[in-house]
């Protein structure tokens, strides 16, 4: 192990212990006993810097510039920049549109399109530093289970760094899913059974076999990874923090990971107050909307096209709700056909095409635009988080393709 052990301490986001990175990799030891195979996991770690100690370096300048110029690397579990993938990842392009559909917007709507990351997901940001920190330790097996684009992302961020993969998936994830795993020269573990049950076997795997997982939640490092977004967002929007964003929620990661970018710059007192985050949930899928006021958790089995976000048991669960409750965060639930009407509506608005997971979360924009609950002049983030091209099965019901025509002028005679 190297000096990073001292750059930060992992803290319990249950019984809030607190370890230091060299004697726990994963879940809190002693919240991990408890768990069950059909409660989410307790114990996810967070992982917390020397904050006094970032502030003070940089005396009269504009600290968060300090930390653009270094590409954050002190707020990142990793030692050296230069053990991050040579692929782009992040810093991936924020739009703002003033129309959608034709129609004038009264607020700001800026879409976030993290499908230009190198495997065309969110998830290469959690990849990337999991595949860093692996490197600096001398790992070089990463193990994930995955609904597909967290293992095609680490299968390409591996590739790019010398680094072997073994990614387990459901066998039902799309096609092209599973076609990139492959081709990136990952080991893969199709999976006769659910993206939960996936995600246990592989974590008995890592047990068994001794790989370094990856695992969303499971390894705190992925949360460290999908922060990045909530640095890029605050710095392209001139250091000013979004009024809202919308985050698709599957396992709840992602969206403690936008949770914990803000809260380390409000820790860092670069910002004042938090944005407002509104989780979105597939209907068909929505574990932990329809948990987060009940006692006990109760999982109902998920029926989604949005495949990237049909989780039976949120493995972030309680991290997320704790999120949310604590900085007064939102949530909404959007239908399979009401993300198959956005995913039309987005890509034909925006010539931005997006995988039905990202998509719910634009749909939820849409619902809170139509009950009116988007004040005019705000600034509205979506985060779309993957590419269409990665699950064109789901949107085969909604296109039409028309007859071919003969190469001649003439057939086109009624078509204009
Ligand atoms: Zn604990």
């Amino acid at each position: 192990m190297t000096q990073q052990i001292d750059k930060f301490q992992y803290e319990c986001n249950d019984c809030g212990a607190a370890y230091s990175a060299e004697n726990v990799m994963y879940l809190c030891p002693a919240c991990q006993q408890k768990n069950t195979a059909v409660q989410p996991p307790k114990g996810v770690l967070k992982t917390i810097y020397d904050f006094k100690k970032i502030r003070k370096i940089t005396h009269s300048q504009n600290l968060f510039k300090h930390l653009q110029r270094e590409n954050f690397l002190s707020l990142l579990p990793i030692n050296e920049i230069e053990s991050l993938p040579k692929l782009y990842i992040g810093n991936t392009p924020l739009y703002k549109f003033s129309k959608i559909d034709s129609e004038e917007l009264s607020f700001g709507l800026y879409l976030k399109d993290d499908s230009q990351n190198p495997t065309f997901s969110f998830k290469d940001r959690a990849s990337a530093v999991v595949s860093a920190w692996a490197k600096e330790n001398g790992i070089d097996t990463i193990i994930a289970a995955s609904t597909g684009n967290a293992g095609s992302s680490l299968a390409g961020i591996c590739a790019s760094q010398c680094q072997n993969s073994v990614i387990f998936v459901p066998a039902t994830a799309p096609l092209a899913k599973l076609t990139q795993i492959v081709m990136y020269g990952a080991k893969i573990i199709p999976v006769n059974g659910t993206y939960d049950q996936a995600f246990d076997l592989s974590v008995k795997a890592s047990e068994i076999y001794g790989f370094y997982n990856r695992n969303t939640a499971y390894n705190p490092l992925t949360i460290e990874g999908k922060k990045t977004v909530s640095f890029e967002l605050f710095g392209d929007l001139n250091q000013q923090i979004p009024d809202r964003v919308f985050v698709p929620v599957g396992d709840g990661v992602i969206i403690s990971g936008v949770y914990k970018g803000f809260e380390d710059l409000l820790n860092l007192g670069i910002i004042k107050k938090m944005p407002v985050i509104v989780a979105v949930q597939a209907e068909g899928s929505c574990n932990l909307i329809k948990n987060i006021d009940q006692k006990d958790f109760k999982a109902t089995v998920s029926d989604t096209l949005a495949d990237s976000i049909s989780v039976d048991i949120p493995r972030n669960y309680f991290m997320a709700v704790k999120y949310l409750k604590q900085y007064q965060g939102e949530y909404i639930t959007v239908s399979d056909s009401e993300i198959l009407k956005a995913s039309v509506k987005l890509s034909a608005s925006t010539g931005i095409f997006a995988e039905p997971a990202a998509v719910a979360a634009f749909a939820g924009m849409l619902k809170y635009k139509a009950k009116e609950l988007i004040p005019e002049d705000s600034k509205n983030v979506v985060l779309l988080t993957g590419s269409g091209l990665k699950d064109l099965k789901s949107v085969q019901s909604i296109i039409n393709l028309p007859e071919p025509v003969e190469p001649e002028i003439s057939a086109l005679e009624n078509l204009f």
